[in-house]
């Protein structure tokens, strides 16, 4: 089989979004299940579904067009704000997005006029990470200003922790988006059909038992993809950590000496520290980089040591087993390297399902790219 490659379990993916689904109804709050790890891969896209989730969500709008276009019939969330150069294709394509500017609901308003359809917007509130949002001052404001947008739809409200500063939802913060919330509704005699609270680093207070409020929505990846959570990257009971895999081939395996020899300047990717001088080595050199994954994201099996990375190579330190030419190392994957991985036309995706009997069904690479796409992927 082809390397480098991702292998991606569906049956454990189905697993975990099924998994999460069901714990966060008991607490009212539904799914959007955001792939915008997965390169809105349409196979990844109907395991969420199968699993409950309700909606599909996305930061790209390549990914969302491609999932349309594979026939993937769930509301479409765009969760990143939309550019004003992409509005024809929001309204296209995109149920709802997520927004923090009048200028750009205004844009979405007109091409939805034009389009004869409706869009439904959901206003984003700073909360304290400081990345989107709109001040929590200034939504009244906003929020009325939208309400009067013809063929705008003022779905809800949201948030987005944790994500730049680090930021944890906890009861403060997701309160005071409920009363957020409140305040809309009462202010303008409406009822918001969305309150959506944050991502993947909100479990552990949905979990924890506290009141939940206003907020019925969560928009999540990472935890179903990897089954950790993101504020300090605890795997979450009764999920599976391994669902993806990469898989990598060894190209060069020779004993080396750990010291460089020669005058030492700067190195492909800038300045390094000496290495500790530990005698010879089983080295070998794995056919995967830096174009195809985030190295410090990766996990190696036992006994194996990853010692470097450039574009094109992986340096590893086999230990006492030193691997032939042709051999594969498999890894596991944090987010970082799987998103890398997932969107490196150079990575070949085989998507399988885990049940004895299962067929696998490998897509080569990059699995979804729309024909239409004009902007090519740009490497994480
Ligand atoms: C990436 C992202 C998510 C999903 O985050 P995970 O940590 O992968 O669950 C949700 N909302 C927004 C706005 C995002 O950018």
């Amino acid at each position: 089989m082809s390397a480098p490659r991702l292998e991606v379990d569906l049956d454990k993916i189905h697993h975990n979004a099924r998994t999460l689904v069901s714990r966060l109804a008991a607490r009212g709050i539904s799914v959007t299940a955001v792939m915008k790890a997965s390169l809105g891969s349409p196979e990844i896209a109907r395991t969420m579904l199968r699993a409950g989730v309700s909606m599909i969500g996305d930061s790209r709008m390549e990914n969302i067009e491609a999932m349309c276009r594979a026939g993937i019939r769930a509301p479409m969330m765009l969760i990143r704000a939309p550019m004003i150069s992409d509005v024809p294709r929001v309204i296209q394509y995109a149920d709802i997005s997520l927004n923090s500017e009048l200028d750009v609901i205004r844009q979405l308003s007109d091409a939805a006029n034009a389009a004869g359809k409706t869009h439904a917007v959901v206003l984003m509130v700073e909360l304290g990470d400081l990345r989107e949002g709109i001040m929590p001052a200034d939504l009244l404001h906003t929020a009325g200003l939208v309400l009067d947008m013809p063929n705008i739809k003022l779905k809800g409200i949201g948030a987005n922790l944790a994500c730049h500063c680090g930021v944890s939802p906890d009861s403060r913060n997701m309160d005071q988006l409920s009363a957020l919330a409140h305040s809309v509704e009462a202010a303008f005699g409406i009822s918001l059909d969305i309150v959506t609270g944050g991502n993947s680093a909100n479990l552990n207070w949905a979990f924890s038992g506290a009141d939940t409020g206003r907020i019925n929505n969560l928009r999540l990846g990472e935890s179903i993809l990897l089954g950790c959570e993101p504020l300090h990257r605890q795997p979450i009971d009764g999920l599976y950590t391994d669902a993806i895999t990469l898989v990598a081939e060894v190209i060069e395996s020779k004993i080396k000496p750990t010291q460089p020899w020669g005058e030492i300047a700067q190195t492909a990717f800038g300045e390094k520290a000496p290495p500790a001088d530990r005698g010879d080595i089983a080295q070998a050199i794995l056919a995967i980089g830096r174009q195809d994954v985030d190295p410090d994201g990766l996990s190696s099996p036992a006994g194996i040591d990853i010692i470097d990375a450039s574009s094109d190579h992986l340096i590893i330190d086999c230990g006492d087993h030193p691997l032939a030419v042709g051999a594969e190392v498999r890894f596991q994957l944090n987010y970082s390297a799987t998103v890398r991985s997932m969107t490196s036309p150079f990575v070949t995706k085989v998507l399988h399902a885990s049940r004895p009997g299962g067929t696998a069904i490998p897509v080569t690479a990059p699995a979804t790219a729309s024909p239409t796409t004009n902007n090519p992927r740009k490497i994480a």
